[in-house]
């Protein structure tokens, strides 16, 4: 299969945080064939062991989420409507009429839409405002919280974008989850390039679970992998839309990205300075494969690789990634190169690791 035919699959693969079990059973299928070892751990990780050529180096682990964002349902109303609460960070903007997924409680999808009050009734002062997902109600179609029920739909039930996934010009793909079933395709690409080249070091693929809710699942892979250097796999803010072009540099179709800096205060207080030394190595390999390579540095945006870094005696953590548009909306853009070309600078990067590598950062 091809890396946008994997892509298709996952992005079409319901997984809110939490309810990750469809998309680590299908990350795992893809797996498994190019890998040693393949397991879930207790939380839901999937971790899939490549053995490298010198086992005596350093371990590495790269890793990318499986989950979502999306909405957990608050209170089921007399007459049927559903009122939600966000689980993840949600662009208010975008939600009203659009089509969800309800979760019930026996694991079943069910159909639902954003309602929004009739244009033809809508006062000019409302029609330039936006609503807080508080405030929007869900429509299934239910004339009674009885019929709500009655699917298994109750309070602390998932919701998500009906996942979509079209193909656009040229290379490029839009749809929910491009964040981050872009970095679980990526994984499957790299363990297909070590089956032609292996690393030098043990490599551990890693999809990770909760990154949309708290960030801290990969945490718990970490703990069992014990890596001690760590590539975290992710979306950057593609910089080529108009209303972006002036913030950020990266551009989409232009290959990976690195993360120099991300940082987020408001009760999270956390964030990754990149490890200098794998840094350089990302750098080297771009060079010697001919591969591009961007850099990207943004304020108030937080990964998994915050919480990794802090593992054990402490991980040598590199961000890195593939420019998306629109991100945390449904119609998400990414190009498929970027997401090869980033797995072929981490595979090699692997096959670059040596004793004289430095897993300290000075
Ligand atoms: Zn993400």
């Amino acid at each position: 299969m091809s890396t946008k035919e994997i892509l298709k699959e996952f992005m079409l693969t319901p997984a809110p945080s939490g309810y990750e079990s469809e998309m680590a059973c299908k990350l795992k299928a893809h797996l498994e064939p190019l890998c040693e070892e393949v397991h879930l751990d207790r939380l839901g990780n999937v971790i899939a062991k490549v053995p490298g050529t010198n086992p005596a180096l350093p371990r590495a682990m790269i890793f990318g989420h499986m989950d979502q964002l999306g909405f957990i349902v608050r209170r089921v109303e007399s007459d049927g409507f559903i009122q939600v609460d966000r689980l993840g960070g949600i662009p208010e903007k975008v939600l009203p009429g659009l089509q969800l997924l309800l979760r019930s409680e026996d694991g079943k999808w069910h159909l639902g839409v954003f309602g929004n009050k009739a244009h033809h009734a809508t006062p000019a002062e409302e029609k330039y405002k936006v609503d807080l997902v508080t405030s929007l109600f869900v429509d299934i179609g239910a004339k009674s919280a009885d019929e709500v029920h009655a699917l298994g739909i109750y309070p602390g039930c998932p919701v998500i974008y009906r996942p979509a996934f079209e193909e656009l010009c040229g290379n490029r793909v839009t749809g929910t989850a491009v964040d981050n079933r872009g970095a679980c395709a990526c994984l499957v690409e790299i363990a297909r390039l070590f089956q032609e080249a292996p690393p030098a070091c043990d490599v551990y693929l890693v999809g990770t679970v909760w990154e949309e809710f708290n960030l801290r699942g990969a945490m718990m892979a970490a703990r069992t992998v014990k890596p001690d250097l760590a590539l975290s796999l992710d979306v950057t803010l593609a910089a080529d839309t108009r209303d972006l072009s002036s913030k950020f540099e990266d551009v989409m179709g232009q290959g990976p990205c690195v993360g120099l800096y991300s940082f987020h205060g408001r009760g999270t207080l956390n964030g990754t300075l990149p490890h200098e030394p794998l840094f350089r190595l990302a750098k080297r390999t771009a060079k010697e494969t001919n591969s591009p390579l961007q850099r990207f540095a943004a304020l108030g945006i937080l990964t998994d690789a915050s919480y990794i870094q802090l593992e054990g005696e402490g991980v040598a953590c590199l961000d890195m990634g593939f420019p998306a548009r629109y991100t945390h909306t449904p119609v998400e853009v990414c190009d498929v190169g970027d997401i090869d070309a980033l797995a072929a600078l981490c595979a090699g990067m692997m096959r670059r690791i040596d004793e004289n590598f430095p897993v300290g950062r000075f």
